[in-house]
């Protein structure tokens, strides 16, 4: 549950960094950037914001952005039907991500959420700056974290069912709530 006066103030903060990345998008674009608290009500600390570019029945491309220290919640994307879940690449653009993924536990420069040591089990990490991607598998678990000054990437992937991603946290929920 987010106010509208930090879900605004949030979506602003993310618009100015997509525009300090040098990713030309539309003042449409940045006005619809969607801020993700996955139902947690600590957006500084996990969340996420979001903005798609495209999303068709078969493609989907993203930008997200993370602040400072902020943490997008260890998820994988199930198979759907005869789809076997969505295939994720992503690519940094500015800043330095800190992404988590199955096998041998390096954590070294990230953290994990205070308090939340269950909901985080994948720790095996790759650091990626400017220009630095990886392709992530569908059902593999994974989940993101900035590093200093936020970080601003592309996610590009076959078809996204946000709605139906499945999340360590038992707490988490896909649709943010606002209050005004
Ligand atoms: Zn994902």
């Amino acid at each position: 549950m987010l106010t509208r006066k930090e879900y605004e103030a949030a979506q602003r903060r993310a618009a100015a960094m997509i525009e300090e990345a040098g990713v030309v998008v539309t003042a449409e674009e940045s006005g619809r950037v969607e801020v993700a608290d996955f139902g947690l009500s600590r957006l500084d600390q996990e969340g996420a914001q979001i903005l798609t570019l495209v999303a068709t029945d078969r493609i989907a491309a993203k930008i997200i952005v993370l602040f400072e220290g902020q943490t997008l919640p260890e998820h994988w994307h199930p198979r759907v039907g005869e789809d076997p879940g969505k295939e994720e690449t992503v690519r940094v653009v500015r800043g330095t991500l800190r992404c988590y993924v199955p096998g041998e536990d390096i954590l070294r420069e990230g953290f994990v959420p205070q308090g939340k040591q269950d909901a985080y089990t994948v720790r095996h990490e790759l650091l990626l700056g400017p220009g630095g991607q990886t392709t992530l598998l569908p059902g593999t678990k994974h989940w993101f974290q900035a590093g200093a000054g936020g970080v601003v990437m592309y996610s590009f992937s076959t078809v996204a069912r946000d709605i139906l991603d499945q999340f360590t946290d038992s707490n988490v929920q896909r649709v943010t709530r606002i209050i005004d």
